[in-house]
Formats: structure tokens, C-alpha cells, sequence
């Protein structure tokens, strides 16, 4: 049985990751993605298993001391990582596996994962990035000047990236990485 496919949905913070992510999951139900364990309080509505696994520094540094993630990076503040066993498992059954998480992380599932997928969303323009960090209003002015200075450099990492989707319409983004996953499936492996 061959493995499935790994895809890592990056692309810097406020670019609509998370709304692509969640149309993505009502366009293609059957795909299985990843749940991260992160640091960071949960926002209202979020819930425990679903959205995040939400965990105390403690927790995390032993998920980190066990090799329980497969990448970890801190982000604002926060440390974000993605739970090894669920990846691997996943794509030993024969599943593929789609991964939204930010660019530092991204690169280093890049260095584990080569044979990976990795799409860069990128904002439409970078006026537009910062009015949807303002627009989402659960963060602070501080909090989206840090992440404006993350995104500037962020965007410099595109090129390590095999796709690049823009995120004008939440629709067209979903349907360029629907395309990307069944172009991936088409390919001949050389
Ligand atoms: P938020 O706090 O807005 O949910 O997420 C902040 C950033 O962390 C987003 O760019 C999101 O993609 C990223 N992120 C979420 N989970 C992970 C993860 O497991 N690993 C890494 N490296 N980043 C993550």
C-alpha cells in the first residue's frame, strides 16, 4: 500500500489560513488534518481537541522532551506544535494528511518531509494583512504590529514553497488547493 500524501498549509499569520483551512474541511470532509498542541489561551469558541490541543508550558515541554512533535515553534509569545504520532500514522495507513501551521514550523516538516506539499497562502497585498489582523479583533495593537514585522519576513520564504495560492476570495483559494491536491494525486513519480 503506498503512503499518503503529506500537505502543509503556510503562509504568514492573519492571511486567512485558518478560514481557508475550515471552508477546506466543508469542501473535502473526507481529508484528515492535523490537530496542533499549542500554548496559547483558547479564543471564545474554540474547543479542546478540535481546534487545538491547549496546553500548560509544562505539558508542552514534555511533549517536546518525549519527540512528541514532529515540529514545534514559538510564535508570539506562544509555541505551536504538531503531534508526530497522528502525522505518521496517518500516512503509514495510506491517508493523506493537510497541516496548517506557520512558515517556521513549515520549514522544518520541509527538512523531516521533503516528498511534501507545501502551499504558501499569500495576502492579496500587504494593506489587506493588516486590515484583516485589525478586522479579527482578538488581538491587540502590539500584538498585530509584531505579527505585520513576522509577516514581512515571512513573505521572503516563499520561494522555498512549491505552490504559492493568493487568498483573495475564500472560495478560489479552496478551490487552487482542491487542484493542487488532485494535481499532486495525477503525478508520476520520477
Ligand atoms: P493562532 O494563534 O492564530 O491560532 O495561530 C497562530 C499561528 O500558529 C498561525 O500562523 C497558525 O498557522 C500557527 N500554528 C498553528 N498550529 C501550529 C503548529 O502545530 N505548528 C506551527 N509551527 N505553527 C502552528
Amino acid at each position: 500500500m503506498s503512503k499518503g500524501l503529506l500537505f502543509v498549509l503556510s503562509g504568514p499569520s492573519g492571511v486567512g489560513k485558518g478560514t481557508v483551512c475550515s471552508a477546506l474541511r466543508t469542501r473535502m470532509p473526507e481529508l484528515i488534518y492535523s490537530v496542533s498542541a499549542t500554548t496559547r489561551q483558547p479564543r471564545a469558541g474554540e474547543v479542546d481537541g478540535v481546534n487545538y490541543f491547549f496546553k500548560s508550558h509544562e505539558q508542552f515541554q514534555s511533549m517536546i522532551q518525549n519527540d512528541r512533535l514532529l515540529e514545534h515553534a514559538e510564535y508570539v509569545g506562544n509555541f505551536y506544535g504538531t503531534p508526530r504520532d497522528f502525522v505518521e500514522d496517518t500516512l503509514n495507513a495510506g491517508n493523506d494528511i493537510f497541516l496548517e501551521i506557520e512558515v517556521q514550523g513549515a520549514l522544518k516538516v520541509m527538512e523531516k518531509f521533503p516528498e511534501g506539499v507545501f502551499i504558501f497562502l499569500t495576502p492579496p497585498s500587504f494593506e489587506e494583512l493588516e486590515q484583516r489582523l485589525h478586522g479579527r479583533g482578538t488581538e491587540t495593537v502590539d500584538t498585530i504590529m509584531n505579527r505585520m514585522t513576522v509577516a514581512a519576513d515571512e513573505l521572503e520564504l516563499m520561494k522555498h514553497y512549491d505552490y504559492s495560492v493568493v487568498n483573495d476570495e475564500i472560495d478560489l483559494a479552496c478551490m487552487r488547493i482542491q487542484s493542487i491536491i488532485v494535481a499532486e494525486h495525477c503525478k508520476i513519480t520520477k
